[in-house]
Parts: C-alpha cells; sequence; structure tokens
C-alpha cells in the first residue's frame, strides 16, 4: 500500500492509499478519483513528504552551522597564530604595554580572566575575545 497526498484544483488536500502506483494513474485516468469538497476529478499527487521528524532536521542544521563556525574559528585561529606574538597568561599586562607605551607590536594574543579584559575594555584598550577551538577534536 501507499499513501499518497491528494491536491484538487480547488485546494482541498486529502490522503488516500493505493495498492500501487499505478493504481492511482489507472483510476485517475478513470475518473474515479474525486474530490471530498467539490467533486472535481482533476486531482493531483503532491509530492509525499519524507518521513524526517521536524527535530532531526533542527539538528542536522544546527551540527551544519556549527561546522561552518568552527572551520572559520579554525581559520582565524590560524591567522591569529602567524600574525600575532603569544603572550600567555601575561596578556593584560602586555597589552597595557602596547597602549600606553606606544610601543609597535604585531598584536598580540594570550589569556585574560574575564575581569581583565572588562578591565582592558575600561582603560580604552581594544580587546577582543573569541572562542578558542581545538583542531584536532572531531
Ligand atoms: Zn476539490
Amino acid at each position: 500500500m501507499i499513501k499518497y497526498n491528494l491536491t484538487c484544483e480547488c485546494g482541498e488536500t486529502f490522503e488516500s492509499w493505493f495498492s500501487t502506483s499505478n493504481e492511482f494513474d489507472k483510476l485517475r485516468r478513470k475518473r474515479l478519483i474525486t474530490c471530498v469538497v467539490c467533486n472535481s476529478t482533476s486531482i493531483k499527487k503532491s509530492i509525499m513528504a519524507p518521513n524526517v521528524s521536524s527535530t532531526t532536521k533542527k539538528n542536522y542544521k544546527i551540527d551544519k552551522n556549527a561546522k561552518d563556525v568552527k572551520k572559520k574559528l579554525v581559520e582565524f585561529k590560524k591567522f591569529v597564530e602567524k600574525n600575532f606574538k603569544y603572550v600567555g597568561d601575561r596578556f593584560a599586562e602586555e597589552a597595557r604595554n602596547i597602549h600606553y607605551d606606544k610601543k609597535k607590536s604585531k598584536g598580540i594574543y594570550g589569556k585574560a580572566t574575564s575581569k581583565q579584559t572588562a578591565e582592558l575594555i575600561d582603560e580604552g584598550i581594544e580587546v577582543s575575545t573569541m572562542p578558542w577551538v581545538d583542531e584536532t577534536e572531531n
């Protein structure tokens, strides 16, 4: 048995079971399939919705986006590692040195607590935080 969603020219949709896909065409040609609302025989088979739950679809989308974001982050991480100097835990200190001494620096990156970051921003020091991804992880 095959279940089809049928659509009438009047816009009415309904479901019907057929033993084979050929049976639908046969019955339609013989004008034996009629709309329950307007009695029209102009019935079309609509495309059957695949049996995918909305949750599955949603999760798939999220995963895909997460992958894209991670890819971007990995690219950005590589860029930072190549162009910035790693200062580790001395990030806040180094950022201040650069800011106040007007030192020419190619830029630094490192670790700072959220409190340190907030302090730096208060002092007018440009700081951006980003999630640091581990590219070896799947
Ligand atoms: Zn109809």
